[in-house]
């Protein structure tokens, strides 16, 4: 019988333990962790991002600033607004929603936010340390991931992982973590020949593409534990639901355990912002 790894369930529980923290930090030091979360332009999908972000900032009582720019924002601008969150000490982490517009060059403005205020961990220095394995902030969504894994197998040292993608964003930080729990890892990609054989091998499964039910339910090893990281809006009949990149129904008859979308991955990535804006806020403040 597969296990269905609750993702929900889990942020739940890691929330309840930053709410706990977080009256800690009020009630003995008088400091709330604070939050500037800067959305340019009009992504409706991104827009929905950020409201969920900072719904849950309001339910932990971290406090979170809301910088709403226009999609003609000029890049120079958009550093401008950067460099004064930097300077502000009372703002301990900065969330830029991705994608920007085209005029702006994602790389420059993560680049310019100051690295220990860079709560979603893309920063070069946070990805190098983590490249290093001396871990600084890490990327949210690979975060999440790691914990569900640790939590269901505990001790991963020796077991084949493989990472379907290899975006800077979730695939290569994804590795890296698996890595360094000593798992002998492999990323495949769009280049990659055979996938179905290289999945095939793993002990844990991360797919993390961007096309829905791309691993198909033979493509897993029996018993192997699959992390769905993908997040795909399918058009089903007149209504759009959302799938991962993994043919969850299908899969669940082979794999040992699975992460469901939505509810699996998802949540984890949310909770895991809010670990990240916490522990730098702690870090900038000096507070054990
Ligand atoms: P991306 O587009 O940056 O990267 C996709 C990766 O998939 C690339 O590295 C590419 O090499 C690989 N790929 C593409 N086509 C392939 C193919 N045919 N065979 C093998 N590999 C292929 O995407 P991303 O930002 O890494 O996101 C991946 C998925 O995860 C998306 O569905 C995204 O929505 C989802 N996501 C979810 C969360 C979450 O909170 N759960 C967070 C971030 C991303």
């Amino acid at each position: 019988m597969v296990h269905i790894i609750d993702g929900k369930a889990f942020s739940d529980k890691l929330c309840d333990d930053l709410t706990a923290e977080i009256a800690r930090l009020k009630a003995e030091h008088n400091f709330v962790p604070c939050i500037a979360v800067v959305l340019v332009g009009e992504d409706p999908a991104s827009h929905v991002y950020v409201s969920n972000k900072v719904k849950r900032c309001h339910q932990l009582n971290i406090e979170s600033r809301e910088h709403r720019l226009d999609d003609t924002t000029s890049q120079a601008e958009l550093l401008a607004l950067i460099d004064e969150l930097n300077q502000d000490s009372s703002v301990h982490g900065i969330l830029v929603q991705l994608p920007l517009p085209k005029q702006i060059d994602s790389k420059a403005v993560i680049n310019a936010i100051a690295p220990q205020k860079d709560v979603d961990g893309f920063h070069i220095e946070n990805a190098g340390a983590l490249a290093i394995g001396d871990n600084q902030i890490v990327p949210c969504t690979p975060l999440g991931s790691i914990m569900m894994l640790r939590d269901y197998l505990g001790n991963m040292s020796g077991m084949n992982a493989v990472v379907v993608g290899r975006s800077n964003i979730v695939g290569k930080p994804m590795a890296h973590l698996l890595l360094q729990e000593n798992c002998t890892v492999t990323i495949a990609h769009s280049r990659t020949k055979n996938i179905e054989e290289v999945c095939r091998n793993a002990d844990i499964l991360v797919a993390a593409v961007g096309i829905p039910h791309f691993v198909k339910a033979d493509w897993i090893k029996p018993g192997a534990t699959v992390i769905d990281v993908g997040i795909n809006r399918i058009q089903d009949g007149d209504r759009s639901r959302l799938v991962g990149d993994v043919d969850t129904e299908a899969a669940k008859a082979v794999a040992g355990a699975i992460t469901p979308v939505p509810g699996g991955v998802g949540p984890m990535t949310i909770a895991c912002l809010m670990y990240n804006t916490v522990a730098a806020a702690k870090m900038q403040a000096g507070i054990a």
